[in-house]
């Protein structure tokens, strides 16, 4: 589907979205198509009692005047709508155009919506399009009847402005739109090796992308994570991707991203019920992959490295067994007492491999790592662990102005003890109690000064709650959360 923009004037065919304040009458465009159907559309809002209350909607269909059909979508009081508001309100209006089974609509955006700029209101209105419109339809060997939505055209009086700003936005989505197929994709399909070919074709934007063998993995001594691979049939791959958009000498960010493609949980296996959903145990992989096209995509000024680990965790008689003992790439010892427990071994490696090899300014890992952290917090937020308090003040931010919200849980000694092991450094699994929080602090320990947060993101990665700008199972969380931190602060 195409995102286009154009100067406000009545389209010719196709729905006509009209954006209408609370009881501040029609103006602008509305104002006009008012009149080129004389009046009909007011004697509509009165007769239908509609007042621009947010997020309803009149449609009136063939009003006269040439128009083909209106709808009326109330935005409520102008001042209140956050730029996140107008990302929801243009997913919203194409989840109206989508219902309607139109082929072309456009929506008028010439209404002084919160006082932002027309180019930025038109473009954070078409952001939330492009978000809602993403569908998986790959494994659907029919046609839908209907024919698709091929243009929503945004109609705003700096056309040119809005077209030009959309770029990066268009990117963002790009990234997000990939994570979403990512974690959307059956596991049968997407193994490690897939997952990491499906990488390569980043390099046409700018990404240098590099993919490492089990052979190279073993001579570094990434026992952690291989141990993880071995009982599957499929090989683990780790994927590096470059972006370097900032000046030659700085420091570059660095983000992490657990890959486990299946989760069965191996020789400490899963019950039956809901294990297909183990295919989204790469959602911080997946994140980290559209992150980082759509930093290339828009050119961001700033160095930035993805890492990426890819296993899968099967069940087997070459599979590891509860009570192994592995060293990883660090030289701690790890005894495996729960191999279910397998994205922080995955991890262990990455993140030291990461902080050794590019010194980075800064670490952010996702992980789909524990179920704890939905009982503690639900799918409303991922968790937010960190040993550096600016870092952790600007994700909370950023999760804020994103919707992709993160909630600050504590690391400490007391909590760190619990994971010691009497014959190896630590044991992977500290027991139920404050299993997130055991998680992060083996993470931890295969950090060391370098600035870090971890966000669990077990509950937010998949099956996410729907919402006007994502429709899908597998949300792409993470990757605007993450856009926005960079852009925000690190850029320049
Ligand atoms: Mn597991
Ligand atoms: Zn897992």
């Amino acid at each position: 589907m195409k995102i286009s923009f154009s100067s406000p004037s009545l389209p010719k065919s196709g729905v006509l979205i009209l954006l209408v304040p609370e009881s501040g009458g029609l103006t602008g465009l509305a104002a006009k198509a008012d009149q080129r159907c004389q009046g009909q559309i007011s004697r509509a809002m009165a007769a239908a009692g509609f007042t621009g209350r947010r997020d309803t909607t009149l449609d009136i269909v063939a009003p006269g005047g040439g128009l083909g059909r209106v709808v009326l979508f109330g935005i409520g009081a102008p001042a209140s709508l956050r730029p996140l508001d107008l990302e929801m309100l243009g997913g919203a209006t194409a989840g109206v155009i989508q219902a309607l089974k139109t082929e072309s609509a456009s929506i008028a955006v010439d209404v002084d919506v919160t006082g932002l700029a027309p180019r930025e209101a038109a473009s954070l209105i078409a952001s939330g399009v492009q978000l809602r419109v993403y569908s998986f339809t790959r494994y659907k060997s029919k046609k839908p009847e209907t024919r698709p939505l091929r243009e929503v055209v945004l109609l705003t009086p700096d056309l040119r402005g809005a077209r030009q700003r959309f770029e990066a936005f268009e990117a963002v989505a790009e990234g997000v739109h990939l994570a979403r197929d990512l974690v959307n994709e059956p596991p049968n399909v997407l193994h490690p090796v897939a997952f990491a070919e499906r990488m390569r074709p980043l390099a046409k934007h700018g990404l240098k992308v590099s993919v490492m063998t089990p052979a190279q993995m073993r001579k570094l001594g990434m026992n952690a994570l291989l141990g993880v691979a071995q009982g599957s049939s499929h090989e683990a791959r780790i994927v590096v991707m470059e972006w370097r958009g900032g000046k030659a000498g700085d420091q570059p960010l660095a983000f992490i991203g657990k890959g486990v493609t299946f989760d069965s949980g191996g020789i400490s296996i899963k019950p039956a019920q809901g294990m297909e959903d183990m295919k989204g145990d790469m959602g911080g992989a997946a994140c980290v992959a559209g992150l980082m096209l759509a930093l290339a995509r828009r050119k961001a000024k700033v160095n930035a490295i993805g890492a990426i680990g890819l296993v899968e965790n099967m069940p087997d008689g070459k599979a590891q067994r509860p009570g192994d003992i592995v060293t990883s790439m660090s030289g701690q010892t790890i005894a495996v007492l729960n191999t279910d427990a397998e994205g922080r071994l995955v991890l262990a490696d990455v993140l030291w491999y990461v902080q050794d090899r590019f010194k980075p300014r800064f670490m952010i890992d996702l992980a789909t790592l524990t179920g704890a952290i939905l009982v503690a917090l639900g799918k409303e937020h991922a968790g937010l662990f960190s040993n550096n308090d600016e870092l952790a003040q600007r994700l909370a931010e950023a999760g804020y102005a994103t919707g992709e919200k993160v909630w600050r849980l504590p690391l400490a000694p007391e909590y760190d003890k619990i994971i010691d092991h009497d014959v190896a450094d630590v044991k992977n699994t500290g027991g139920r109690h404050a299993g997130s929080i055991t998680a992060a602090q083996f993470l931890q320990r295969f950090v060391n000064s370098v600035p870090w947060a971890h966000l669990d993101v077990a509950g937010t990665a998949m099956d996410t709650p729907r919402s006007a700008i994502n429709q899908s199972w597998g949300a792409g969380w993470g990757v605007r959360l993450l856009n926005r931190l960079v852009a925000q602060y690190y850029e320049g």
